[in-house]
């Protein structure tokens, strides 16, 4: 019995004697972590609202702060300087867009957040798919501005296309942040016209009017991010949280950690010693330095040598955090953005034809057999075909109501048989919600989420 001869090892401690739940609940005081993108239409003030929360917050300190300002007044852009915590690279600078989905963290009372910015600029939703894949709550920054809000809402924008993105990747609590409320002079009747708009879209798109929650904010002035705003105009109608007290109140999510670990890669790089390393979210169970896991595809093993999470060296990492692995005893080039590290005893699977049950958005063309499609699943894109389709579905009931149809058009639900070129790691909606959910893309826009229902081959 190793137990009784090794009574206590703070580190290195072999993998039957871990017990997850006690050590999740010794971490960071027990508070627990909560992954949050951003979203919204292109400047409706993401980075500058984000930025400054950050700054409130003491996480940007005064000096850099202070070198953001000058830096901003010089290009002539005085007011992008909050943006500018957020946007590290100086070709993000020169054009004024969040590129990447960055990341950086903060504290409220309760929890430890991760921050993941997402982009808004058209051309980047990919990217943004990559970041709300691994959220576990969002905060939808819209421009209460008159014509502004109209605009991200409208057909093009993409409120409503980030809305229907996250509810689809598995994202059910949303904290609405109705912004630049400086420039309609706080206005209870806008954020009331807004709230309605918007409330009604939301609940179509699948959110829960209890788990949506509005907040009046001005991420230039800083109004209700960190604290209650002392704005008489605004205070005469609102007396509710500011933005980081909802993020506070955010129900923690419910973590798979007793189910064979996996973990979804999004970036890969060089490390300075013999290995390299690879960033992304533990989807499920846990992994510990030492530890050998199985990378799909290509169905190889490697060494985890390292685990960092925040900066941090760590014995262990579980589901939900977002992670850095330091790995040894395989080839970089073999490893992609979308391999899956898993547990070499259960492994997941990597197939090319899938069954799925999907729901059509706003499309303009039918869907017939042998459509091209994106498949954007977890943090991978993949070209593929629509291979078969199967049936179409009652919406609420779920009952067949046509087999084997010619078409599909938009609204319906639908059983498909999707091909992918090369070989996806897939696991099924009823084992893992977290990886058997996905969407599909076409010239541009999002034409379709979906769950894997049966893995083919
Ligand atoms: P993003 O594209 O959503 O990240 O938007 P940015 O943060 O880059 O902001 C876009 C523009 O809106 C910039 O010129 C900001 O200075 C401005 N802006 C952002 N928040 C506010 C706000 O609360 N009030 C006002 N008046 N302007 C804002």
């Amino acid at each position: 019995d190793s137990t009784a001869t090794t009574p206590s090892r703070p580190a290195g401690k072999s993998k039957q004697q871990l017990n997850i739940r006690a050590e999740l609940e010794k971490r960071q005081g027990g508070k627990p972590l909560l992954n949050l993108v951003v979203i919204g239409h292109v400047d409706a003030g993401k980075s500058t609202l984000m930025g400054h929360l950050l700054y409130l917050l003491g996480n940007v300190n005064k000096r850099t702060m202070h070198k953001y300002e000058q830096e901003a007044k010089k290009a002539g852009k005085a007011s992008f300087a909050y943006a500018w915590v957020l946007d590290e690279t100086g070709e993000e600078r020169d054009r004024g867009v969040t590129m990447d989905v960055g990341m950086t963290k903060f504290e409220t009372d309760s929890k430890v957040v991760t921050l993941m910015d997402a982009p808004g600029h058209k051309d980047f939703i990919p990217n943004m798919i990559t970041g709300a894949a691994q959220a576990d709550v969002a905060v939808l920054v819209v421009d209460a501005s008159r014509g502004e809000f109209e605009a991200g809402f409208e057909a093009g924008g993409q409120t409503r296309e980030h809305g229907l993105l996250v509810r689809s990747l598995g994202v059910t609590q949303l904290a609405v942040a109705v912004n630049k409320m400086d420039q309609v002079n706080w206005q209870q009747e806008r954020f009331r016209e807004i709230i309605s708009k918007l409330g009604h879209f939301l609940k179509q798109a699948g959110f829960k009017d209890s788990d949506v929650y509005y907040i009046p904010t001005s991420g230039l002035s800083g109004e209700n991010l960190t604290t209650r705003s002392k704005v008489a105009d605004l205070t005469a109608w609102y007396t509710g949280p500011c933005l980081l007290e909802q993020i506070d109140a955010f129900k923690p999510p419910q973590r798979s950690v007793e189910k064979p670990f996996r973990l979804c890669v999004s970036d890969v790089f060089k490390d300075q010693g013999s290995g390299f390393c690879v960033t992304g979210k533990v989807e499920a169970g846990f992994i510990q330095t030492g530890d050998k896991a199985l990378v799909m595809p290509p169905n190889e093993t490697c060494t985890v040598k390292g685990i960092t999470l925040h900066d941090e060296a760590l014995d262990w990492a579980a589901a939900g955090d977002h992670v850095s692995l330091t790995v040894t005893g395989m080839d970089i080039i073999k490893i992609n953005i979308g391999c899956i590290f898993c547990d070499p005893k259960e492994p997941i699977r990597a197939c090319t034809r899938f069954r799925a049950r999907i729901l059509l958005f706003n499309i303009e063309l039918p869907i017939t057999q042998g459509f091209p499609v994106l498949l954007h699943y977890q943090t991978v894109s993949e070209p593929a075909t629509i291979r078969k389709l199967v049936s179409i579905l009652h919406k609420s009931s779920g009952e067949v109501l046509k087999k084997k149809p010619k078409c599909l058009s938009k609204g319906q639900n639908a059983v498909v048989e999707i091909q992918t070129q090369r070989p996806v790691a897939l696991e099924l909606y009823k084992d893992y919600k977290e990886l058997g959910r996905f969407m599909l893309r076409y010239v541009g826009s999002t034409i379709a989420a979906g769950v894997v229902t049966e893995i083919k081959e």
